[in-house]
């Protein structure tokens, strides 16, 4: 007997089989001929621009005055994007930004202006624009003031073409000038941390004229055939699946992590690749990760803002291409129970800028006062991080990075920092002495090979389990999860950063930096920093415990973490920097909130669907079987002790399950009379997600491991996880 129910899995199964690929639409011509070619940069701009025009806009980029755009300027770029963008085949133009949804928003119009026959664009149209902003989350900024916002072009990042459209990149504020995007806080967290970090730098050299955020992420993300995808009412609908019986084999043979890249994922990673190096992406690193069909993609770290545009670019093509190959790309931060989630590792530096180059700040030297540069700088960004560990924890909380940090597979929730045995070693000595040896002790790695030569040892090993780990000559983050925009985590660091080196520079500013007293500040600040430094394992109970005793703070979920958005510490800094106000912290507090809440209902609600109108059903019709058989069986005399029994299991299994779903559906219910969205989410949290989703799904994967195959709809863990 061949169930309806089966036949969604078998036809997939017999498409696998019989399925062409799309072939790889590599390139003949080598990167270097056409990386950026779908960019119009501020090189490429300067060359094309009238004389002078060129020069003003640099000083509206890199002055520290706040200058506006002047129409001759902004008439002279219009002229030369439209020649260039027509030129490279674009039709159509829009406003790109990127609102607190976390994807990116566009609305293409024409360049065909149908009165007057000729394709334009005008200066208004490139530096402002008032899209219909009422249906973009604002977290009430804008129904208490003005629904009205409007995009304004950000000069600092490139113009590009995607698909024939001219994205011009805007941030997006409200008619107050209150932000309601992620761009618009990170620019300024940038422009105060150059201001406060130059000024310390200058203390050293003089010469230093701005300080350059410098970010590089790694993006994790699971690949799975797009059939699979569709069969799956949770993969569709939130990206991740809400039930699934885990495959026998997951990653325990460890045999995914670099491991040959199944040929089809090669082929969508170099039509990726090539998309995404015409578009200016600096595309470097890409191999297997830790879980089967999983996948990282890392580029070279670029200047902030512009990394933050190309992750989120980035996104998009895979999006866009993966189509294409028959596949889907899963950004939750955990698609698969009992498999590693994904994340978002934003490496982080800063560039000092002189008229003799440029210097990482964070990368220690053999030079002395460069060295002592270095280390005021990792010293205050570790007291920075930890005074302000619960805002940094709150800059990662998302609905989908819960199920992730803490599940000892990602950091946990508690904020420390990696900066491993030697590092370690000179802060506690520098702390006793004040003097700084920071070179002296480097030591190489034997591995009893002699054909090979000796390693030199890195400053810090690999330990994987930090939040925030010191790498060498960045900062790793590892907290962020892999949907979101990188720039809330990273307006965090700059922000808390800015704010602490500022707090420092006022300090010392009195002070000769190469004297005594200067270093006799610094060990004190450096004395503070040590209880938020950590080297040991993070995934284990002996560090919550041993936290505990610091007094980090461990906040386990998205809704008790958002509150330190609005903390007086945050709001005292965040206005100080002039990064955001107490009105837009508060919104973007309650913007997440609502993303929260309103996440763990349509989960809720679609897992009570997939229960009664997929599980259910099948476990009836595996019974209505197992049933017949048994009463064929005994009306020929024929015992079945054993078959017995599992059909009693397989009732015990249904009947709890039907439990579970009317138990959740009246909680639901009472939480939905909860006034207090904070209250909510508290709820979602602990209840919800903590308790009924687990409990549904234990009996659903309980069924799933017993009902007949052809009677199972739902395409499963070791169906989607083994792409060949
Ligand atoms: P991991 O061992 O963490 O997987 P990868 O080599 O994959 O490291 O990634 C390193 C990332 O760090 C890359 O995105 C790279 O561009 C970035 N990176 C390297 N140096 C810097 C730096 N000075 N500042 C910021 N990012 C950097
Ligand atoms: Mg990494």
């Amino acid at each position: 007997m061949v169930s309806n129910h089966s036949t969604v899995r078998g036809d997939i199964l017999r498409e696998l089989s019989t399925r062409k690929l799309p072939r790889s639409r590599r390139p003949e011509a080598r990167v270097p001929d056409y990386f950026g070619l779908d960019v119009l940069d501020v090189h490429k701009l300067r060359e094309r621009l009238p004389e002078g025009i060129y020069e003003k806009l640099s000083e509206v980029l890199h002055g520290d005055t706040g200058k506006k755009i002047d129409e001759a300027v902004a008439a002279g770029v219009v002229k030369s994007v439209r020649e260039w963008a027509l030129h490279r085949g674009a039709t159509h133009y829009t406003h790109w930004f990127q609102p607190l949804t976390g994807a990116t928003a566009e609305k293409h119009s024409t360049f065909f202006d149908p009165t007057q026959k000729i394709e334009s664009l005008d200066v208004s149209t490139l530096s402002q624009q008032e899209p219909d902003a009422s249906s973009f989350p604002s977290g009430g900024l804008r129904s208490t003031f003005e629904a009205r916002g409007y995009t304004l072009w950000d000069p600092s990042s490139p113009f590009f073409i995607l698909e024939g459209t001219l994205c011009i990149p805007t941030v997006f504020i409200s008619y107050t000038g209150d932000s309601l995007d992620y761009k618009s806080p990170l620019l300024r967290s940038c422009r105060s941390l150059n201001r406060t970090a130059t000024l310390l730098c200058q203390r050293f050299y003089p010469e230093v004229h701005s300080v350059i955020a410098e970010l590089g992420w790694e993006q994790e993300y699971f690949i799975v055939d797009k059939a699979w995808v569709q069969a799956r009412p949770d993969l569709v609908m939130v990206g991740r699946t809400l039930l699934g019986y885990a495959a026998p084999r997951g990653q325990q043979l460890s045999d995914h992590y670099f491991g040959s890249i199944p040929p089809r994922v090669v082929s969508f990673m170099q039509e990726v690749e090539y998309r995404a190096h015409l578009l200016g992406i600096p595309l470097e690193a890409r191999h297997n990760e830790v879980a089967p069909s999983q996948f990282e993609a890392a580029p070279v770290f670029e200047s902030m803002n512009i990394a933050v545009d190309h992750n989120q670019l980035l996104r998009e093509l895979m999006n866009r291409i993966a189509g294409k190959h028959n596949l889907c790309v899963l950004f939750h931060e955990k698609p698969f129970h009992k498999l590693n989630g994904t994340g978002k590792h934003c490496n982080w530096s800063l560039t000092a800028e002189s008229n003799r180059g440029r210097l990482n700040l964070m990368k220690p030297s053999t030079d002395p006062k460069q060295n002592l540069l270095f280390f005021t700088v990792f010293i205050n960004t570790l007291r920075a991080v930890h005074i302000h560990a619960p805002l940094l924890r709150a800059s990662v909380a998302t609905y989908g990075n819960d199920f992730r940090l803490g599940s000892h597979e990602a950091p946990p929730a508690i904020i420390s920092s990696f900066i491993g045995s030697y590092l370690s070693g000179v802060l506690e000595n520098f702390i006793k002495t004040h003097q700084l040896n920071l070179d002296s002790s480097r030591s190489y790695m034997g591995h009893g090979i002699k054909e090979i030569p000796e390693l030199e040892k890195h400053d810090t090993d690999r330990n994987r389990t930090s939040p925030f780990a010191f790498t060498g000559n960045k900062f790793e983050f590892r907290s962020p999860g892999s949907s979101v925009n990188p720039s809330g985590p990273c307006t965090v660091l700059n922000t808390i950063v800015a704010a602490q080196l500022d707090d420092f520079y006022q300090e010392v500013k009195g002070l000769d930096v190469e004297g005594d007293a200067y270093r006799k500040a610094l060990a004190a600040r450096a004395e503070e920093v040590l209880p938020v430094i950590f080297n040991g394992d993070g995934y284990t109970e002996k560090w919550v415990v041993e936290a505990k005793k610091r007094k980090l703070p461990h906040l386990k979920d998205t809704p008790r973490a958002l509150a330190s958005y609005v903390s007086n510490q945050t709001v005292e800094i965040f206005e100080k920097m002039n990064v955001c106000s107490r009105r837009e912290l508060e919104a973007r507090k309650d913007t997440e909130l609502d993303i929260y809440v309103n996440k763990a209902k349509i989960e809720a609600d679609l897992l009570v669907e997939m229960v009664l109108t997929h599980v259910l059903p099948a476990a009836l019709s595996h019974q209505t079987r197992a049933m017949k058989n048994i009463q064929e069986a005994e009306s020929l005399g024929i015992k079945h002790p054993v078959l017995l029994a599992e059909i009693k299991y397989i009732a015990n299994c249904i009947e709890s399950l039907y439990q579970e779903v009317e138990s959740l559906q009246k909680k639901l219910k009472e939480i939905r009379k909860i006034e207090s969205i904070e209250e909510q989410a508290i709820s979602y949290a602990e209840e919800i997600r903590g308790i009924y989703f687990q409990r549904i799904r234990t009996w659903a994967d309980k069924l799933e491991a017993k009902i007949g195959d052809e009677f199972w709809p739902l395409p499963k863990y070791r169906e989607m996880l083994f792409l060949r």
